[in-house]
């Protein structure tokens, strides 16, 4: 059976690259009816933070990538890494090794001044008398004839030189497991059948699979994922949306799903489909279809989609999303009567807005409390003639028995009609009192969505 993987190291947050990497090794295990596991590559306890792995987790959680079993620590099993460390020394894969910090400096520049690329040559690959007293570390007894490739599901095949690959550390003096031999060990025993990952760890697997070969186990399937670059073409970084998962749930305002659908199409494709439900994505989804250039990071097209998610989006659901922003905008909570009308005002509300945040501010003129307070651009529309349409609107609208859009359109028509002015001079001061702004969702349905005696207060609110 199938068995993928993510193994974040919790230095940091769940940025973007980390998230597609989760959310591709999970699509392979759903698509595929396999488990996906979680390691905490926590060995750097220096560098690893509760809060990072909290992060991971609650990000994760929020896209919908749920894990299969209990998350697993790997500093938890750093006594197993050092005994297939002592099996590698045992059956003369790897070898202790005495070499100082200045020999191996000696070497290094020894390498540079002859053009040469450094690859440690320890003394003690042929020798095991070093002082048993001394610190010592393990170092693999890597292949040095032949070559070893890879065929990467993604990649393709990829093969080194065997001299390329040098004697690396297993075990450091202090006894602890190197990210190389921990990763291997992890990966066995954990069961994981494919690697996906970005293609910054090409390297590694060459060194990896040394240590797999040596311990005679299986080689897992690798697929090196091409990193996300930003919309400049160069590496992405924070200038580039580079951010914390958390960042665009909470910051800018993105819905899951459409953050889901946005990585799935970075570096992945089918056909030209663009939106892409959950369930699409798991049948739909391979490594062949990876992509081999770097995919650019575009904030648009996420924004895109995000727009797109929020109006095919459950209005309730989006309504208990932005309730807290407006709450923290007017200074006031909103009650069940409210939640009632920003729900009812979504359909009104999503087309013009591509994230949360916009959304949220978009809701405001909901709640204010009157008089409202009218922005420099709002009061402009008020000044002058437009008072008197106001008036003549207010008697208008007054006069009516149903309150629609349909039906207070008509009665705004009929006072455009009979003063001679385009609905846009009556319209423009009406939408300035109702939502004390120069831009609105459509006037009538602002009218609709107020009722009757809100509208027609504030409308009165700003004829005197
Ligand atoms: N912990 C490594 C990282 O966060 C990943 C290791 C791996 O995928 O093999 O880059």
């Amino acid at each position: 059976a199938i068995v993928t993987r993510f193994a974040p190291s919790p230095t940091g947050f769940l940025h973007i690259g980390g998230a597609r990497t989760a959310l591709f090794n999970w699509l392979y295990a759903r698509r595929f009816g396999g488990r996906f596991v979680l390691r905490i590559e926590d060995t750097d306890k220096a560098r690893s933070t509760q809060a990072a792995i909290d992060a991971i987790l609650d990000g994760m959680t929020w896209l919908g990538l749920d894990w299969d079993g209990d998350a697993w620590f790997q500093s938890h099993f750093a006594a197993r890494h050092a005994e297939v460390a002592r099996a590698l020394l045992e059956s003369g894969h790897a070898y202790r090794c005495w070499m100082t910090q200045e020999e191996l400096a000696a070497q290094r520049e020894a390498a540079q001044k002859e053009r040469r690329p450094f690859r440690i040559r320890s003394p003690w690959r042929d020798r095991d008398d070093g002082p048993a007293d001394q610190p010592f570390v393990v170092r693999l007894r890597a292949p040095q004839e032949g070559e070893t490739s890879i065929d990467d599901a993604v990649q393709g095949r990829v093969t080194v030189r065997n001299e390329e690959i040098d004697d690396f550390v297993l075990l450091r003096s202090d006894g602890t497991p190197t990210y190389m031999l921990a990763v291997v060990v992890d990966d066995h025993d954990m069961g994981v059948t494919h690697v996906i990952r970005g293609d910054d760890h090409l390297n590694n697997a060459f060194r990896q699979i040394a240590i797999i070969r040596a311990m005679g186990w299986p080689v897992p399937t690798y697929g090196h994922v091409p990193l996300i670059h930003g919309a400049d073409g160069a590496k992405l970084s924070k200038r580039h949306g580079a951010l914390g998962v958390e960042t665009y749930r909470d910051e800018l305002g993105m819905l899951p799903e459409a953050l889901f659908n946005y990585l799935l199409r970075l570096g992945w494709g089918h056909g030209d489909a663009e939106i892409i439900s959950r369930e699409e994505a798991i049948q739909w989804f391979d490594l062949p279809q990876v992509g081999r250039a770097p995919a650019r990071f575009d904030m648009k097209k996420l924004e895109n989609l995000n727009g797109h998610y929020l109006r095919a989006a459950d209005p309730r659901r989006i309504a208990s999303l932005i309730d807290h922003r407006i709450e923290g905008a007017l200074g006031r909570g909103l009650d069940a009567g409210d939640i009632d009308l920003l729900t009812r005002a979504m359909p009104v509300l999503t087309p013009r807005a591509k994230d949360l945040n916009e959304l949220a501010e978009a809701a405001q003129f909901l709640f204010k409390l009157r008089p409202l307070d009218v922005d420099e651009k709002a009061a402009a529309l008020l000044e002058g003639a437009a008072r008197d349409l106001l008036a003549l609107v207010h008697e208008s609208l007054q006069k009516l028995d149903t309150w629609t859009v349909e039906a207070t359109e008509q009665a705004v028509r009929e006072v455009s009609e009979a003063e001679g002015v385009k609905l846009g001079q009556v319209a423009q001061p009406l939408r300035a009192a109702l939502t004390g702004r120069a831009t609105s969702p459509g006037i009538f349905d602002v009218l609709a969505l107020l009722g009757r005696d809100e509208s027609l207060a504030r409308i009165g609110d700003q004829m005197t």
